[in-house]
């Protein structure tokens, strides 16, 4: 017999942690936890998730239905739900707002891979699903052609979902994922993104194999496969407006790869703002010392 007190408790903690960290501004945010083949226990709707207790958590069953609670459920249960309905093994769902992974969510850039071991491991590649207007039906549909090969993906123009076996599992993903859209943002500012070559990578995916984490990367359909260069959730991009755009592709695994790293950030169309704010200054620069000759 489960406590379902513990586990409402466990619900208001990771609301705590969402609201602090700023994921979930005002009222955003929501979190279930599936007690049985037909309830789940859910987030009220209209309630700020740095403040709940467990009294505020109601049950519903798997039609969105309210069946206890004194609080109306969260708008976006629909979603949970049909995570819900397609994983089996997930007990735990949660959805937030987190600016930096919500920011490649507005932009549509892809994730960029091979660049941090854990992301690697913990995460692995990450999709932006289709947008849709969020709450009905349709919406939580957007999720179905990625959720069974990943556990954390972006909404488009909205925000995050992960899911896990508890509820505290079903947050990690999240804030991997956006403490590493941050940092990629940071490097960017930088000006230079630096890409683990293929071979360590696969390192990387062969140690997640022995972990007993799965990975579709490591699924005989992508064995030869350039695991840093081919995104395997590309061919959903052009439906969603998904486009490199800030990001370059990594580089092309090569045989004789063996560096540690690869750079990526000369030549290559993602970085070009940067390579052609430097291609003007240079201009402008040869054009000015130009002219000083000329006058001297
Ligand atoms: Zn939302």
């Amino acid at each position: 017999m489960q406590n379902l007190h513990r586990i409402k408790q466990d619900i208001c903690d990771i609301g705590r942690r969402i609201y602090n960290r700023q994921f979930a501004a005002a009222n955003d945010g929501n979190i279930t936890v599936r007690v049985s083949d037909n309830e789940v226990l859910c987030t009220p709707t209209l309630h700020c998730k740095g403040f709940l207790k467990p009294e505020d958590i109601s049950m519903i069953d798997m039609t969105g239905k309210q069946i206890s609670g004194r609080k109306k459920r969260s708008s976006e249960a629909l979603l949970h739900l049909e995570i819900y309905r397609q994983r089996e093994d997930i007990k735990s769902v949660v959805h937030c707002h987190p600016p930096h992974a919500t920011a490649f969510a507005i932009a549509r850039e892809p994730i960029p891979q091979c660049v941090l071991p854990e992301v690697e491991v913990f995460l692995g590649d990450v999709p932006i699903t289709k947008y849709e207007t969020p709450g009905g039906q349709a919406f939580a549909e957007t999720i179905i052609p990625f959720v069974s090969r990943t556990n954390v993906m972006i909404l488009a123009n909205h925000g995050t979902v992960s899911y896990g076996e508890t509820v505290e599992q079903a947050f990690w993903w999240t804030e991997i994922l956006d403490s590493y859209c941050r940092m990629l943002m940071l490097a960017r500012q930088l000006g230079h993104v630096s890409y683990l070559g293929g071979e360590k990578s696969k390192e990387l995916l062969d140690l997640k194999a022995q972990w007993g984490y799965a990975d579709p990367r490591n699924t005989p359909e992508y064995e030869n496969c350039d695991i840093c260069a081919n995104d395997i959730f590309r061919d959903s991009w052009a439906s969603s407006g998904v486009e490199r755009r800030a990001f370059p592709a990594p580089p092309p695994l090569k045989d004789s790869d063996s560096s540690a790293s690869s750079s990526a950030s000369n030549g290559t169309s993602g970085m070009g703002a940067v390579n052609d704010d430097e291609a003007l200054v240079k201009l402008i620069t040869d054009e000015v010392m130009r002219q000083l000759q000329q006058h001297a």
